[in-house]
């Protein structure tokens, strides 16, 4: 497809400029650039085609099936864009005083109250961009929080092998030294091993629990008692909210601070980079470190404050509000049962679609799970040299998103499921066809399969090319 420089030819414009409201002054020499700026030149009707083009040729909720496990892809409704592109907080500008946008202050204030209550926390910020950014935050926390005490022998987080690859690199970040502890042959945290990892230079424990396994560690309350025990804190990795929210709580299961994806569990739209939002939920032994820009009531007004020992500022001004207007949204259309209800039934979707497939494929780990399974290809793979990464993208050519590949790490061949509530019995069972579809192919033309897909876009990008080399700019020859 070409690029809009490609298909640019003089004279073709669309300048529609407002009317000039302020005096006119010329611009100083100096200021001026020498050349013009190369920039394409489409006539409206022209534009409006190159970008329908470019939407016909991606893939997204609304065109189709996308179980992106640990990403929980859900679709998002459309009454949360509308509430987020309401005049009063679609065009606030940061720098506003704070009387001019009180209605923005309530909605971060409100949102705060719902994920304290979803998560059993006392406070949250909003400044974090991302899931990965929000750990960064909870574990620059948990480091205020040792110093504060004059604790400077806590170098380590423990991190199990189970955890999103996000987990430890935030630890990392943050100037700890990680301890990886194993899984158990069940997939879950093996306790032993905490216990004998666990002492008096543990700062803290990241867990994600439902795991990325897609499996609830049934002794939550001994694991993160034993990191208490040994002087640490817990700190609990949400982006697996999906699975437990209106069911069990963090701040019940022994967490001091959590992360939510709001882009993954509060339904914004999310791939291709953002914006996103990590709000960052502790409890109050924490609270007087959290970063700047807290919002607060206070007599009916609210205002931004910083918390007396505060890590700081950790992004500019607030955060991403809008993002955050539209999980406030989601939350209040759905109300607590509704929340409580898109769980259980993204649960029973996962369990459907896994008992389904298991006839064809071999599941790592066996028994009920939460939101999310994992298929292993390892067997597969020894048989037919058929790989997790064929069947991915076999699934493309045949009208279906991918699952997540090869991870977790701890299984081979993987290929990671997660459906989501919003997917009907009827689009799961196609899904299941096309899995099956794909099973006898292995069976009887594996060769074919090495191709696959065929007639998408782009077939078989050089993915490690593009992420070390990436080409980021129209480069004009
Ligand atoms: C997505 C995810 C993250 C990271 O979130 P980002 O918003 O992508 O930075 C962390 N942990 C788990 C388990 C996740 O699924």
């Amino acid at each position: 497809m070409k690029l809009l420089f490609e298909i640019s030819k003089e004279e073709h414009v669309c300048d529609l400029l407002p009317a000039l409201d302020v005096p006119e002054t010329t611009l100083p020499e100096k200021e001026r650039r020498g050349t013009l700026l190369p920039l394409p030149q489409l006539s409206e009707i022209e534009l409006s085609r190159h970008y329908t083009r470019l939407m016909k040729r991606t893939f997204g909720v609304n065109t189709g099936f996308y179980p992106l496990g640990s990403c929980t892809m859900k679709y998002n409704p459309r009454i949360n864009e509308d509430m987020a592109a309401l005049p009063g907080f679609k065009d606030v500008h940061p720098l506003q005083p704070e009387h001019t946008v009180q209605g923005c202050l309530e909605v971060f204030a409100d949102t705060e109250k719902a994920i304290c209550e979803i998560t059993g926390m006392n406070a949250v910020t909003f400044q974090p961009a991302a899931g990965a950014h929000g750990e960064l935050v909870g574990v620059l926390l948990i480091k205020a929080y040792h110093e504060s005490r004059g604790d400077t022998k806590r170098t380590k987080i423990i991190v199990p092998d189970a955890a999103h690859g996000t987990n430890p690199a935030s630890a990392t970040m943050a100037g700890y030294t990680v301890v990886n502890i194993p899984s158990n042959a069940e997939g879950c945290v093996d306790v032993e091993k905490l216990r004998e990892a666990a002492g008096e230079d543990t700062a803290g424990l990241m867990l994600t629990n439902p795991n990325t396994l897609g499996l609830f560690d049934k002794n939550i309350l001994e694991i993160t008692k034993i990191v208490h025990d040994a002087g640490g804190l817990n700190y609990y990795d949400g982006a697996n909210l999906n699975a437990v929210m209106g069911i069990v709580r963090p701040g019940d299961m022994g967490f001091d601070v959590v992360h939510l994806n709001i882009h993954k569990t509060f339904s914004t739209p999310h791939g291709g980079g953002g914006p996103g939002s990590g709000p960052v939920g502790c409890k109050d032994i924490l609270r007087e470190f959290m970063p700047v820009c807290h919002p607060v009531e206070k007599d009916g007004k609210y205002t931004f404050s910083n918390p007396a020992r505060t890590i700081g500022s950790v992004k500019a001004f607030y955060g991403n509000f809008l993002v955050v207007a539209r999980a406030l949204t989601y939350i209040r259309t759905l109300g607590a049962d509704g929340l409580r209800c898109a769980a259980t039934h993204a649960v029973l979707n996962a369990n459907y679609m896994q008992k389904k497939l298991s006839e064809y494929y071999d599941v790592a780990y066996k028994g009920l799970c939460m939101h999310e399974f994992v298929l292993t290809l390892q067997k597969v793979k020894e048989k037919t040299g058929v790989t997790a990464l064929d069947v991915a993208k076999a699934l493309l050519e045949y009208g279906i998103h991918p699952p997540t590949m090869y991870f977790p790490l701890i299984v081979p061949e993987a290929l990671m499921i997660e459906p989501a509530e919003t997917e009907s019995k009827d689009t799961m069972d196609e899904a299941v066809e096309i899995f099956k579809k794909i099973y006898d192919e292995i069976r009887t033309n594996p060769e074919r399969l090495h191709e696959m897909p065929l007639t998408t876009p782009i077939r078989r990008p050089d993915e490690v090319g593009a992420a070390r080399n990436p080409r980021l700019r129209y480069v004009e020859n």
